[in-house]
C-alpha cells in the first residue's frame, strides 16, 4: 500500500454513508480525497443479524449509489422493494394508497439496512483515501488551506474540508457555523418484527396525536417498526414484555399488518430538528446530518444527506472542468444554494404535519382525517408528494 499523503485536495471527516458516498464520488471526479473515520473497520453486514438502522432509499438515492458502483452488490445481497405504501390516521379504508404502477415508476422505494450501505460503498473505497481509526480533533482554518490534526498524532493538509460526522460536528464548529433546532421531546422506538400477513412490499403508517407509527418490508419477510412516539410513551414502550408490545403495536395499527410476533430488542433515538444556518464557510462544507436533522416520518435524512453528497461532487468537479477555483467559497456556495431550499422544504414540511398531529382542539383530528381524504381524491396532489419524496 502507498504511503498516506500528509496533503491533499479534499479531507471528508466521517465515514457514515454520507461521508462515504461523498468520498467515493470524489474519488471518481479525479480529487486526490482523504476520508478520516473514527471507527477502525468496515461495518459488516450480517444477514442473520439485526440492524435497527434501516432506510426507505428513494429512486434518485439508487441512481446515485448505481453511479458509485455500489447498487449492484446491494440490490443482490438483500433491498426489499416497496411497490405500494398506504399512509392512515383514523381509518385504513380513508386513507392514502401509493403505488408505483399509479404514478408512472417501477417503485416507491427499497428498504435496505445501514450496515449493508455502508459496507458495500467502505469495500469499494480505494484503501489509500480511507485513514479509519483516528479523529479530526483539531481543526485550524487558514486563507489558503485547512489543516486537520488527527488523534493519531499526524496533521493534514486540504484545500476544502467536508463535514459528515453526522449531528456532532466539529467541523461546524470550527468554522463558527450556527444551528436552528429544537428537540421534539419525541423518541423513535425500532425493532424488527415477524407478522402472520405477507408484507408484499406494502410500507405502513398511521399518524396518531403522539407521533406516526410506521412498518416497513424487509427483504426476509419481517417488518422493521419506527414508532414515533412522547419520551415517556416510548419508555412505558421500551419496558413492555413482547407479548404486550406486540399487542399494543397491532392495536396502534389497527391490525393492518396481521398478527405481529417475536420482536428483536427494542432501541430508542431522541429525536430533534436541527439546521445549519449555512451549509458553507471559507475552506468548509457540510453534508448530511452535519447539515441537517430531521424527523424520521418521511424517511428521508440519509436521501438528503446522499443528495448533498451527489450535489457537492458535481459543482466541484464542474468548476474544475471550467478551469475555475474549485475550492472558492463561490462554488461552495453554488452547492448551498441548490440544496439548501430543498432540505428546509422537507424539514418544515415534516415539521408542520407533525405539528399538526399534535394539536389538541375539538374536532381537528377529524379535520386533518378529512385532509388525507382530499389528497387521496386528488390524483395530482398524491403525484406531486410522492414525486418529491422520490427526488430527495
Ligand atoms: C429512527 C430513525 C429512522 C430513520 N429512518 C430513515 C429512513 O428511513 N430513511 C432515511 O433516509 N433516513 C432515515 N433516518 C435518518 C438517517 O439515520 C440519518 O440521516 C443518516 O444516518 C445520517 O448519516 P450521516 O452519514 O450524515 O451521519 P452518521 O450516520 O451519524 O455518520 C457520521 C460518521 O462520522 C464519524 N465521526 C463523527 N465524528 C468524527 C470525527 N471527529 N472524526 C472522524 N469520524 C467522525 C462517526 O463515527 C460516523 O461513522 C432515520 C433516523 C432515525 C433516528
Amino acid at each position: 500500500m502507498s504511503a498516506k499523503p500528509e496533503r491533499c485536495d479534499i479531507a471528508v471527516i466521517g465515514g457514515g454513508i454520507t461521508g462515504l458516498a461523498m468520498a467515493s464520488a470524489l474519488h471518481q471526479h479525479g480529487f486526490a480525497v482523504q476520508l478520516i473515520e473514527r471507527a477502525d473497520r468496515a461495518p459488516r453486514h450480517d444477514p442473520a443479524g439485526y440492524d435497527p438502522r434501516v432506510y426507505a432509499l428513494s429512486p434518485a438515492t439508487a441512481g446515485f449509489l448505481q453511479d458509485l458502483n455500489v447498487w449492484e452488490a446491494i440490490c443482490v445481497t438483500r433491498a426489499a422493494p416497496m411497490p405500494r405504501m398506504q399512509v392512515w390516521d383514523r381509518s385504513l379504508a380513508t386513507g392514502l394508497h401509493f403505488s408505483a404502477s399509479g404514478l408512472g415508476h417501477g417503485v416507491l422505494g427499497w428498504i435496505v439496512e445501514h450496515s449493508l450501505i455502508a459496507q458495500c460503498l467502505w469495500q469499494a473505497l480505494p484503501a489509500e483515501c480511507l485513514r479509519c481509526g483516528v479523529e479530526a480533533s483539531d481543526i485550524v482554518f487558514h486563507d489558503h488551506a485547512v489543516r486537520l490534526g488527527l488523534s493519531d498524532g499526524s496533521e493534514l493538509t486540504a484545500a476544502l474540508a467536508i463535514g459528515a460526522e453526522g449531528a456532532q460536528s466539529g467541523l461546524r464548529d470550527a468554522a463558527g457555523i450556527d444551528t436552528l433546532g429544537w428537540r421534539y421531546e419525541s423518541s423513535a422506538v425500532v425493532c424488527h418484527l415477524h407478522s402472520d400477513t405477507p408484507h408484499q412490499g406494502r410500507a405502513l403508517q398511521r399518524f396518531l396525536q403522539s407521533g406516526p407509527v410506521a412498518l416497513l418490508p424487509l427483504a426476509d419477510g419481517r417488518r422493521s417498526l419506527v414508532w414515533s412516539t412522547t419520551d415517556t410513551d416510548a419508555q412505558a414502550l421500551l419496558a413492555l414484555d413482547d407479548e404486550a408490545f406486540c399487542a399494543q403495536l397491532g392495536d396502534a395499527m389497527q391490525n393492518a399488518a396481521g398478527a405481529l410476533s417475536t420482536p428483536t430488542p427494542r432501541l430508542r433515538f431522541g429525536l430533534r430538528l436541527m439546521h445549519a444556518r449555512d451549509y458553507v464557510a471559507p475552506r468548509c462544507a457540510l453534508i448530511g446530518d452535519s447539515a441537517h436533522l430531521i424527523h424520521p416520518m418521511a424517511g428521508q435524512g440519509l436521501n438528503l444527506g446522499l443528495a448533498d453528497a451527489e450535489q457537492l461532487a458535481r459543482e466541484l468537479a464542474s468548476a474544475r472542468a471550467a478551469g475555475r477555483d474549485w475550492s472558492a467559497l463561490r462554488t461552495l456556495r453554488r452547492y448551498e444554494r441548490a440544496r439548501q431550499a430543498h432540505n428546509l422544504e422537507m424539514l418544515a414540511l415534516t415539521d408542520a404535519l407533525g405539528r399538526a398531529y399534535r394539536l389538541d382542539l375539538p374536532g381537528w383530528q377529524r379535520l386533518l382525517s378529512l385532509g388525507l381524504g382530499a389528497v387521496e381524491r386528488a390524483p395530482l396532489v398524491k403525484q406531486v408528494l410522492a414525486g418529491r419524496a422520490a427526488q430527495s
